[in-house]
């Protein structure tokens, strides 16, 4: 088995999730590279990485969760590190918001919740040490137009970082969520013109933010910041101060 500490990214072929890998490869961790559909990406971004190695798992789904866990522990036997970074938006108007893109955020965030457990309960509890980072979003904090689910969905996921924080202090594991604000990715491209620009006309430093302006706070939680427990770190260019 390697000497590097070992960290999952979820959704780790593009976007955040890869910025993320490539800052932990950084820090000498053994990245494991998790995807779903962007399968030539993640081999292409672990074949880059030193001794990092790609996994698929459609995380609305359990069973492949599961399965996702006993490629973890035959790969790799420990995690150190979990980013939950996997994230999925529909967007419409809440009056006209089909109940199948609920669902489909729904279950997204249930996956997450899911990984979390078993990955506390197969390595975290037993190594009696570990971080997990949530990739949460302003729109969480702030609300957003059209994306009604996904606006529950972060917040959930802060909420989350905070009963974890308490439950697991004691056991040396420390729980945090990083709040993007509107970075530049394939989620916030497919943005109309419009929509982009009465978004730059919010934000105090004047542009979007970058997957490596995440990534290196990301970096920081994984490997310093041992006195920072249940926070929600805002990374938005001025747009909303938590
Ligand atoms: P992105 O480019 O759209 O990437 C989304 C990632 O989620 C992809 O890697 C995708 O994997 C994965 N994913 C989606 N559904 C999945 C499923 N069912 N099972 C497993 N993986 C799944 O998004 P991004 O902009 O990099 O965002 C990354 C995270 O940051 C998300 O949680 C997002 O909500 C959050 N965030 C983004 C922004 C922004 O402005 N971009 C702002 C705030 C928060 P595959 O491609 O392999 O399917």
């Amino acid at each position: 088995m390697s000497e590097r500490p070992i960290a999952l990214v979820t959704g780790a072929a593009r976007g955040i999730g890869a910025a993320c890998a490539r800052a932990l490869a950084g820090e000498g961790f053994r990245v494991a590279i998790h995807y779903n559909a962007s399968a030539e990406a993640a081999e292409k971004l672990a074949s880059e990485l030193p001794e990092a190695f790609a996994l698929r798992a459609d995380l609305a789904v359990p069973a492949q969760v599961d399965a996702l866990l006993e490629a973890l522990a035959e790969r790799a036997g420990r995690v150190d590190v979990l980013v939950n970074n996997a994230g999925l938006t529909r967007n419409a108007p809440t009056p006209v918001m089909k109940l199948d893109d609920y669902d489909a955020v729904a279950a997204l965030a249930r996956g997450t919740w899911y990984l979390t457990k078993l990955m506390l309960r197969r390595f975290m509890m037993k190594q009696k040490s570990g971080r997990i980072i949530q990739i949460s979003s302003v729109v969480g904090h702030i609300g957003n137009r059209g994306q009604s689910p996904y606006t529950m969905a972060k917040a959930g996921l802060d909420a989350l970082t905070r009963s974890l924080a308490l439950e697991l202090a004691g056991r040396n594991i420390l729980v945090n969520s990083v709040a993007p604000g509107f970075i530049e990715t394939e989620m916030t491209a497919s943005l109309p013109d419009q929509a982009k620009d009465r978004i730059l006309e919010r934000i105090p430093l004047g542009r979007m933010g970058t997957p490596e302006e995440v990534a290196e706070v990301v970096a920081f939680l994984a490997t310093r910041g041992s006195y920072i427990q249940g926070s929600v770190i805002h990374v938005n260019g001025g747009l909303y101060g938590g």
